[in-house]
């Protein structure tokens, strides 16, 4: 298996459960089985975005993880808790422990390593690690996750410009921010809230700037059972960050910035798009309407 993340954890438990003849490799960049992108943070306040009573990966036992976080975690969980990632990687991380523990240790390896390259050969399908060893399976399993998001060619910034991250999803990726700083996030998804919250947390005391191309809030949970989709928002409380929604726009951020970007320098001058949308709202019909909510 290439990755030990949540989806080949699991796969690695239940081929240890039903296939008892089977020998596992599971190879993986990090040292830890079951975290990966998501539930390898290590900000207590990225939370699940399901409820614990959704979230068992058990799928015969829906109550797997409520029983395993009230016992591994607190008492006061409840069904509708969302807890953070962090516990959930843990959770997922002891299954495969569990699995080892019935007898199966022998037939699991965890290499930790980078898998560089995969070719089919006679012999099985062999797997070139980054140290130079090899692996031959007779089947292969990429679980590897999600890609980094592809370079936005935003002229003027290039992929080694100190002043654009990416992917967040480094070790590195908000090191270098100015504890006072301006930030501009583009793109108002689940994973600006992440950043937001994490440099909150960080000490983080300057300004958030988020460019939306629907002009739409991520939805908040209401962490009901069962399922459905789940429409209230969230309280100060479980979002404890407060973002100045300077720029808010129903246009997407490539127009824009290609219309200005000769005066832009994101992270430094967020405002200049917004002082420029300002001055032609003709060319931008969605900016305003609703505008500066925080
Ligand atoms: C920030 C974030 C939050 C999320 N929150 C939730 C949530 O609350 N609830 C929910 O149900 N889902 C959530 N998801 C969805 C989540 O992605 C999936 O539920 C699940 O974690 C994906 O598992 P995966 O195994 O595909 O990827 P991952 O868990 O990311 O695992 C991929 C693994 O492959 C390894 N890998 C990649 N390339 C190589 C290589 N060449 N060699 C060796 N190893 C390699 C990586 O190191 C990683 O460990 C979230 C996703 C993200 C990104």
């Amino acid at each position: 298996m290439v990755g030990g993340g949540f989806s080949g954890t699991l796969l690695a438990v239940q081929l240890l459960r039903r296939g008892p003849s089977l020998s596992i490799a599971v190879v993986d960049k990090g040292q830890v089985p079951g975290r990966g992108l998501a539930y390898g943070t290590r900000y207590p306040c990225h939370l699940l975005n399901v409820p614990a009573c959704n979230m068992s990966a058990l799928p015969e036992e829906p109550d797997h993880f409520l029983q395993w976080a009230k016992a591994n975690y607190g008492r006061t969980v409840q069904a509708t808790t969302f807890l953070p990632r962090a516990v959930y990687g843990r959770y997922v991380g002891s299954l495969l422990e569990e699995a080892t523990g019935h007898g199966c240790a022998d037939r699991l390896q965890w290499i930790h390593g980078e898998v560089l390259s995969i070719s089919h050969e006679q012999t099985g399908m062999e797997v070139q690690l980054a140290d130079s060893s090899t692996l031959i399976a007779q089947t292969l399993v990429l679980s590897i996750g999600n890609f980094s998001p592809g370079n936005s060619n935003i002229p003027g910034l290039g992929a080694n410009s100190m002043r654009y991250v990416r992917s967040l999803w480094s070790a590195t990726a908000w090191r270098d921010i100015p504890k006072d700083g301006n930030v501009l996030l583009i793109g108002f998804g689940l994973t600006s809230i992440d950043l937001a919250v994490a440099i909150k947390s960080e000490g983080f005391a300057g300004h958030i700037h988020i460019l939306s191309r629907h002009g739409l809030m991520p939805q908040a949970l209401s962490g009901r059972r069962n399922g459905g989709r789940r429409q209230s928002r969230r309280t100060g409380t479980e979002m404890p960050v407060s973002i100045d929604l300077s720029l808010w726009v129903d246009r997407d951020y490539k127009e824009i910035l290609n219309v200005n970007h000769r005066q832009l320098n994101i992270l430094q001058q967020p405002l200049a798009i917004a002082r420029h949308l300002g001055r032609d709202r003709r060319a931008f019909g969605g900016f305003g309407c609703e505008a500066r909510r925080s």
